[in-house]
């Protein structure tokens, strides 16, 4: 296919200081869970974003010292760090990308639990790592000790193979964007007050960078343009223009975006594609430097329009590189229906920040690039001459159908809906959730192409199909439903009184059937689902009371980087909102609430409630062949039967859509006697010497 001239403009090679990127997509720097754990796993990860044809390639975040240490991330702490971050810039280069790193102090953000060294921060501070602490102001001994540390960091960088050098001032993190701030610091000396002053800092670092490597390497500066709140923090049209302007030509690139993470990293359910462009538009106006920027952009339309309209020089992508690593290869080749779009869920953060390797709903394969061997492209070709029926096209149907066709199986996929998708298409047309079509259009749209695979829409799997089909697997994809009980974490047993006031569960209200008046819903759950039934609710009418044992609204929801958004809209919408209370009972006309602490009940109207607690597996099917007897599944010509997806195990989506792929790589999904996948083991290094000097104090820290 050849692609039409005006995305021509993505492809050109654009200069940063003394280094070239071959195009305009740049992976801009994101966490991923794997780090300096999994080195290998990140490596592979990074390596097959450079395949796919990003021109640049970043780390995430990469501490520089033991007194502002991540748990998990990459480090450059002295040249021990260099060679796994070798292995990584070599396999990125071998595409032909450059290799970005962005080197990281994160101040009084962490609590240096490994180090056990005080933070530090501009000021006497809080800190805002997990266990409580202070951090210490920093004197002019330590900014010395900073400035050199980074130094030291930046030229084993360089040594390392990375070709772009970050300073790392954004997202109210580290500690240049810490002393940029005025709400956190409180300096009276050359480094505090006014704007110069705070922004001396940085000044000096990019300035020592550059000294530093920026003959061979480019020096990059990340900063947030726009705290997105008030004057409380930087604003595009306040003290973050005047960050800008008054560094414009320093660093070699800009690469913007609005602060804290959960901004920058908002969901497709609070922002839509391109969302940050009004607060760093103004950035080309003040630098000659080219400028990066992101916003979930998977529309190649509108990546040319923000560097026709001046917006950008570089598409900066982490989650749309993550959905789909092959994005730059597949506009380069005119391949547009084969992209395969970021949903905008962070599930990808959620797994990042639970500390665990990343995963994407829409990308099986990532972070499985190294361990399991799999590639988002590539598949290896059928193994036995089995054909496949998969009961049920939601989203592990689905993806088991696709990578099973592209293995050269020949499948059919049945489901009794004459829509396909199951609980995609369901939940799709949630208030908030409208991209999650995505998943099951991608995989539509990729199944259409393949004449191996038969879609059968409108048709119920039964026994008598599994007969009549002589198909030798039968893949039983039947998904999951609501429990109608109240059972989910918090109770164990039925809820008592349902009987005596109308129930309902999510499944009801997403076919259509809807309660009336005062609506008490219960939120045993703690994702999305609660919450977006009472947008709905509140949208049809409903008073709506939101009851949840935890002590929060939507308390996972703090992992997809929403929990604010999400509680400030149940605080909105809702007609009151009840945390760490649990439903009790119901009777006719009344919900009882109950503290999850003392017990303590109280008593609230309620023309229905609505329980969003937990799902159970739809395995009616599965159990039903599973009472074959070895003659009858001889005589059917099936010789095993798997379930698959939220019949196997009800969870969120990515789980489902990676059992289908599981399924597909393997044709099995059962439990092993061994580990399926390569690990990373630590090696033990006993013997090692104790650093030099490591008796003394050093620089106090
Ligand atoms: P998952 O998330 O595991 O893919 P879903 O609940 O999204 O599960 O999808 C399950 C799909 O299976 C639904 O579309 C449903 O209509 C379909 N289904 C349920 N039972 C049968 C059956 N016996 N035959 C065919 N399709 C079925
Ligand atoms: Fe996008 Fe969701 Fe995948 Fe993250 S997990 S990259 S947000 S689809």
């Amino acid at each position: 296919m050849v692609r039409p001239a005006r995305y021509d403009i993505l492809f050109e090679p654009v200069r940063i200081g003394p280094v070239t990127a071959k195009n305009r997509f740049y992976q801009v720097p994101h966490c991923n869970g794997m780090g300096r754990a999994y080195p290998s796993s990140m490596a592979a990860m990074r390596a097959v974003k450079a395949e796919g044809g990003w021109g640049v390639v970043c780390s995430e975040q990469c501490d520089i010292h033991h007194s502002g240490n991540h748990q998990r991330e990459i480090r450059l702490w002295d040249a021990k760090d260099i060679p796994y971050l070798a292995k990584a810039t070599d396999l990125i280069h071998e595409h032909g990308a450059l290799a970005g790193v962005e080197l990281a102090h994160n101040g009084a953000h962490v609590s240096n639990l490994e180090s056990r060294t005080v933070p530090i921060a501009p000021s006497v501070e809080a800190t805002r790592g997990i266990f409580p602490g202070t951090a210490r102001a920093m004197d002019k001994g330590d900014i010395r000790a900073f400035r050199r540390w980074h130094r030291e960091a930046a030229l084993n960088a360089r040594r390392a193979g990375f070709d772009i050098v970050y300073i790392y001032a954004g997202h109210d993190m580290t500690l240049p964007v810490n002393f940029l701030s005025r709400r956190r610091n409180q300096r009276t000396d050359e480094y505090g007050g006014s704007l110069e002053n705070r922004a001396r800092l940085l000044r000096e670092l990019i300035e020592d960078t550059k000294e530093a490597v920026g003959d061979t390497c480019a020096v990059a500066v990340r900063f947030s343009v726009d705290e997105l709140m008030g004057e409380r923090g930087f604003t595009a049209d306040g003290e973050g223009y005047d960050v800008v302007e008054m560094l414009a030509e320093l660093p070699d690139l800009w690469d913007v975006n609005v602060s804290n993470f959960d901004n920058d990293g908002a969901t497709a359910r609070f922002t839509d594609e391109g969302y940050q462009e009004q607060y760093v538009k103004f950035v080309k106006s003040v630098t000659t430097k080219p400028v990066v920027g992101v916003g979930r952009f998977t529309s190649p339309d509108t990546m040319v329009s923000m560097i026709r309209g001046g917006t950008l020089d570089f598409i900066g992508a982490a989650r749309p590189s993550i959905a789909d690593p092959f994005l730059p290869r597949k506009i380069e080749e005119g391949r547009f229906d084969d992209i395969r779009e970021c949903i905008g869920c962070n599930i990808c953060v959620a797994y990042d920040r639970a500390g665990a390797p990343f995963r994407c709903t829409q990308n099986p394969t990532t972070g499985e690039e190294w361990r399991r061997g799999w590639h988002p492209e590539k598949i290896e070709v059928r193994t036995t001459n089995d054909t496949v029926l998969i009961a049920g096209a939601g989203p592990a149907g689905l993806e088991a159908a696709r990578a099973l066709g592209q293995r050269g199986y020949s499948v059919i996929l049945a489901d009794s809906n004459r829509e396909l998708g199951g609980r995609v298409t369901r939940e799709s047309r949630l208030p908030g959730l409208g991209t999650y079509a995505r998943i099951r259009d991608w995989r539509l749209q990729q199944l259409r192409s393949m004449r191996n695979v038969q879609l059968l829409p409108g048709n119920e799997v039964t026994a008598d199909l599994v007969r009549e089909a002589e198909c030798s697997l039968v893949a039983v994809a039947t998904g999951a439903g609501w429990r109608r009980d109240g059972v989910g974490r918090h109770h164990l047993a039925p809820l008592a009184g349902l009987d005596r006031l109308p129930v309902f569960t999510p499944d009801d209200i997403m076919d259509g059937r809807l309660p009336a008046g005062k609506v008490v819903l219960f939120d045993d759950d703690h994702y999305y689902m609660a919450t977006v039934l009472a947008e709905r609710l509140v949208t049809e009418g409903c008073e709506v009371t939101f009851v949840t044992p935890e002590s929060m609204v939507a308390a996972f929801t703090q992992y997809t980087a929403e929990q604010r958004r999400v509680g400030r809209r149940m605080l909105e919408l809702c007609a009151s909102v009840h945390t760490s209370t649990a439903l009790s009972r119901t009777e006719a006309g009344t919900a009882h609430l109950a503290c999850v602490y003392t017990g303590r009940e109280t008593a609230v109207q309620a023309d229905a409630v609505v329980l969003a607690t937990s799902m159970v597996p739809r395995d009616g099917l599965y159990h039903e062949l599973g009472q074959w007897t070895p003659e009858e599944m001889a005589q059917a010509g099936v010789r095993k039967v798997v379930r698959i997806g939220d019949c196997l195990g009800p969870g969120i989506i990515a789980a489902a859509v990676h059992s289908g792929h599981l399924f597909a790589r393997t044709l099995d999904t059962g439990l092993t006697d061994w580990t399926p996948y390569r690990r990373e083991n630590v090696e033990l290094d006993w013997d090692q010497p104790f650093p030099a000097g490591s008796a003394d104090a050093g620089v106090g820290v």
